[in-house]
C-alpha cells in the first residue's frame, strides 16, 4: 500500500491537494480534521472533548485522534491502493505510534510531501476562507493559536521525517494546479521506484 503524508501548516493547501491526488491516483483521502469534526457531530464524549481542543486551537488528545483514525483506516485495510494522510500525524508521539502500526502490517510511509507557504500568505488564506468554511476555529484568535501549536508540536516532525522517510519539500505559494503538478510528478516517481524495488 502506498502511504503518503501531506505535511504543512494550516492553510498550506493540504486538503485541496489531497483531493486532487485522490481523484488522479484513486487513493483514499483521510483527513484527521474532517474525522474529528465528524466525531464532534456525533455528540459523544470523545466529540465533546475534541471540540474543546479544536475551538481553542490546540491539538486534540492523541488517544482520541488515534482511536478515530484507526476506526476510519480499518475500513480501507487491504482494499485501497494507497492512503493520503492529511493533517496526521501532528506530533512526534502520533508519528511513532503510526510507524509501529504500519510496521505491524509490513508497511511503511512511502512519501512525505511538505507544503511550504510563508506565514503572511497562510494567514491571508485562512482569514479569506473563514466566512464560508463554517469552521468554529477559523477566527483570528484561534488561527494564531493554531500556528503556534503547529510551530511547537508539528513542525519538528519535518526533521523526523527527513531522517526517516522520503521527504520532499514543495512550494505551496504557486497556483493550486502548478503545485499539484509538482506533487503528482513526485508521486509518480515514487511509485516507479517502489515498483523497481519490489522486483
Ligand atoms: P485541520 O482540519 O487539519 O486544520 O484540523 C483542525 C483541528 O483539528 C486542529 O487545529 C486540531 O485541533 C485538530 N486536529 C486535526 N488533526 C489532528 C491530529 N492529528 N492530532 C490532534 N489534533 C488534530
Amino acid at each position: 500500500m502506498f502511504n503518503i503524508i501531506l505535511f504543512g501548516p494550516p492553510g498550506a493547501g493540504k486538503g485541496t491537494q489531497a483531493k486532487k491526488l485522490s481523484s488522479e491516483f484513486g487513493f483514499v483521502h483521510i483527513s484527521s480534521g474532517v474525522i474529528l469534526r465528524e466525531t464532534i457531530k456525533k455528540g459523544n464524549k470523545a466529540g465533546k472533548i475534541a471540540k474543546k481542543f479544536i475551538d481553542q486551537g490546540y491539538l486534540v488528545p492523541d488517544e482520541i485522534v488515534m482511536k478515530e483514525l484507526l476506526r476510519e483506516s480499518l475500513k480501507y485495510e487491504n482494499k485501497a491502493k494507497g492512503i493520503i494522510f492529511d493533517g496526521f500525524p501532528r506530533n512526534l508521539h502520533q508519528a511513532e505510534i503510526f510507524n509501529k502500526m504500519l510496521k505491524k502490517k509490513g508497511e511503511s510511509i512511502s512519501l512525505v510531501i511538505s507544503l511550504e507557504v510563508d506565514h503572511q500568505e497562510l494567514f491571508k488564506r485562512i482569514i479569506g476562507r473563514a466566512s464560508d468554511s463554517g469552521r468554529t476555529d477559523d477566527n483570528e484568535q484561534v488561527i494564531k493559536r493554531r500556528f503556534v501549536t503547529y510551530e511547537l508540536e508539528t513542525f519538528p516532525l519535518k526533521e523526523y521525517y527527513r531522517n526517516k522517510s522520503r521527504l520532499v519539500e514543495v512550494s505551496g505559494m504557486a497556483p493550486t494546479d502548478e503545485v499539484y503538478s509538482i506533487i503528482s510528478d513526485e508521486v509518480k516517481k515514487r511509485l516507479k521506484t517502489l515498483k523497481v524495488d519490489k522486483r
